[in-house]
């Protein structure tokens, strides 16, 4: 962690004596940006100005949401607008429009924030959003500069979106909470989003697409989306735990009280609720190939924690009971199982207390 320096020069010489101290102890290189003179000088204004504030911005394919927060993680207040033009330019003007009002909100100006960051979803690199399925036609669009130049020059920095929900666990969520240093994310939502952090780091893998989500459990199950069969995603997702339900309930001489029409996995938890047998085997089948994917996931990385995420954990405990029942009959017993299985602690504002997780990642070179 950096220290707080009183003169430029000794920001500097911190700054290269923390680095060779991180050479030493872990024996890698730090990267070219993080030695560049501009970084370092980034650093240094932030150190010395009063800068005490970070905006963090969740942009969704249908809202926008801007936090501010404060440098020890708290989200002092937060705004919300609706995304209605997808054109790159229009979208850029809604998100600073966001981070302003929010700043407002709270009597806040951008004079006091050491980084914007931004959560997106889609591809990123080098602050482009490379592609993104909510904007179709995004190429290559420099979403970080087009904020940046916006924003009084405020330096910005752009994550991807499942990065920022894990780095929102482990700056205030279940991550701090238990003090793990070696985690995966299970994100359950529409699709199915896994992260992993080995040694306080997200790991990226060669081209970013570590995708949990479409590790097969079933071999040659139902075909996915991504053109595989039977990725985890087809039995554990919320629409895909509401689908299996729907082709249940619908065979002939099935005893259900589901809904005829269409459902979610919302009606579905309602229904295993009151004792629904179709509802209840639905989940029961994804609460089994989680926790037996959690085996193989604590097999192959040794993590202490396990964290579910996203709008089914919002079905309750039972759901996280079945997990680690499942666990449990699959796990071996003649070794130590270290993998805590729990829920995440941020809840619905991680996008946009993730992407400031990541502008303090940016800042200060941790998190
Ligand atoms: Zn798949
Ligand atoms: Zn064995």
């Amino acid at each position: 962690m950096l220290k707080k320096c009183d003169c430029y020069v000794e920001s500097v010489e911190c700054r290269v004596s923390s680095i060779c101290a991180d050479i030493k102890q872990k024996r890698t290189l730090p990267s070219v940006s993080e030695l560049s003179a501009e970084h370092i000088i980034h650093k240094f204004a932030v150190m010395c100005a009063d800068k005490n504030l970070y905006i963090g911005v969740d942009l969704g394919g249908t809202n926008a949401k801007a936090g501010v927060i404060t440098l020890e993680g708290e989200l002092v207040c937060r705004k919300d607008l609706p995304i209605t033009d997808l054109e790159e330019n229009a979208v850029a003007e809604r998100l600073v429009e966001c981070i302003r009002e929010a700043l407002k909100s709270c009597n806040h100006t951008l004079s006091e924030v050491a980084c914007i960051g931004v959560g997106s979803p889609g591809g990123i690199r080098d602050g482009l959003v490379t592609s993104a399925a909510n904007f179709p036609l995004w190429k290559d669009v420099p979403l970080a500069q087009m904020i940046k130049d916006r924003c009084e020059g405020v330096t910005t920095i752009l994550a991807n979106d499942a990065d920022a929900a894990i780095a929102a666990e482990v700056w205030v969520g279940a991550v701090k909470k238990h003090g793990a240093r070696n985690m995966a994310m299970w994100t359950l939502g529409t699709g199915v989003g896994f992260g992993v952090v080995i040694e306080g780091a997200v790991v990226k893998g060669y081209s970013g697409l570590i995708e949990g989500g479409h590790a097969i459990v079933v071999p040659d199950g139902d075909l996915c989306g991504c053109s595989q069969k039977g990725c985890i995603e087809m039995y554990v997702s919320a629409s895909n735990v509401a689908r299996i339900a729907k082709e249940a309930a619908r065979k002939p001489g099935a005893k259900s009280c589901l809904p005829v029409g269409d459902f979610g996995s919302y009606e579905v938890f309602q229904a295993a609720a009151k004792g629904d047998e179709v509802a209840n085997a639905a989940i029961d089948q994804a609460a089994d190939k989680l926790g037996m994917m959690s085996v193989n996931v604590s097999r192959f990385l040794d993590v202490e924690l396990i964290v579910f995420a996203g709008g089914m954990t919002k079905a309750g405990d039972i759901l996280l009971e079945k997990i680690q029942t499942a666990f449990d009959k699959y796990t071996w017993t003649k070794l130590p199982n270290n993998a805590k299985l729990v829920y995440a602690e941020v809840g619905e504002d991680s996008g946009v207390i993730g992407a400031g997780a990541m502008a303090k990642l940016h800042v200060t070179g941790e998190i």
